[in-house]
């Protein structure tokens, strides 16, 4: 058995603590960049060029959490994947800060190579507790399953009581990831590990099940 560092409640609570401690009253998409610049004082920004000249990495947090450095483009493309790549960092400067060697790091450079030399046990594991920070807090699950509800109902009128099609799940997950700010492909994963769709699938045959036992 793998054993986390961090266990998925824990990470899920540290997601709650900071909706409360920053946002308690937003639903939807999360306004993490005026949060994080206003609220927490964390510089953002953008760099020219910064994709190729890192070999591939779109941003990176600095080694106090005070500054995030993003690649320009990016962050003016996609404001749902900027969002998601906003969450990551946070998630970094909140669960990580801790663990990074104090006043050991003279230039960025120093450590974004630190981050490369990180044992690759920690290093995959701090990278998925960033990734389920970010999903904790841009998708909660209460507002996700409410919403999830509320979209396939939509789906089910649209596409006349069939929800399972490829197209009335691309359709509901669309709807849903405009109300989150998030990718489609983010929805259908936290839509997987919650089993959103088997529960409608499982409902699906009750409904089945009793309209047959009513007419049958
Ligand atoms: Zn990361």
């Amino acid at each position: 058995m793998i054993r986390r560092r961090l266990s998925c409640s824990a990470i899920s609570a540290e997601a709650t603590a900071f909706r409360w401690e920053n946002c308690p009253l937003a639903t939807g998409a999360i306004e993490l960049e005026e949060i994080m610049e206003l609220d927490l004082r964390v510089e953002i920004v953008p760099e020219t060029n910064l994709l190729h000249r890192t070999g591939g990495r779109v941003g990176s947090l600095s080694a106090n959490g005070r500054e995030i450095r993003v690649d320009a483009a990016f962050q003016s493309g996609d404001p749902r994947e900027y969002r998601s790549f906003l969450a990551h960092e946070l998630a970094h400067r909140r669960l990580h800060m801790k663990l990074v060697p104090g006043r050991k790091f003279v230039t960025r450079e120093a450590f974004v190579s630190f981050h490369e030399l990180l044992d690759t046990a920690l290093g995959s594991d701090l990278e998925y507790e960033a990734r389920r920070f970010g999903a904790y807090l841009l998708m909660p699950k209460s507002e996700m399953l409410l919403v999830f509800k509320q979209a396939v109902d939509v789906a089910r009128d649209r596409f006349s009581g069939d929800v399972h099609s490829g197209p009335a799940r691309m359709f509901a997950e669309k709807l849903l990831a405009d109300h989150f700010g998030v990718s489609e492909a983010r929805i259908a994963i936290r839509a997987g590990e919650l089993e959103l769709w088997q529960e409608v699938r499982r409902e699906q045959r009750w409904r089945g099940f009793i309209r047959t036992g009513l007419t049958g």
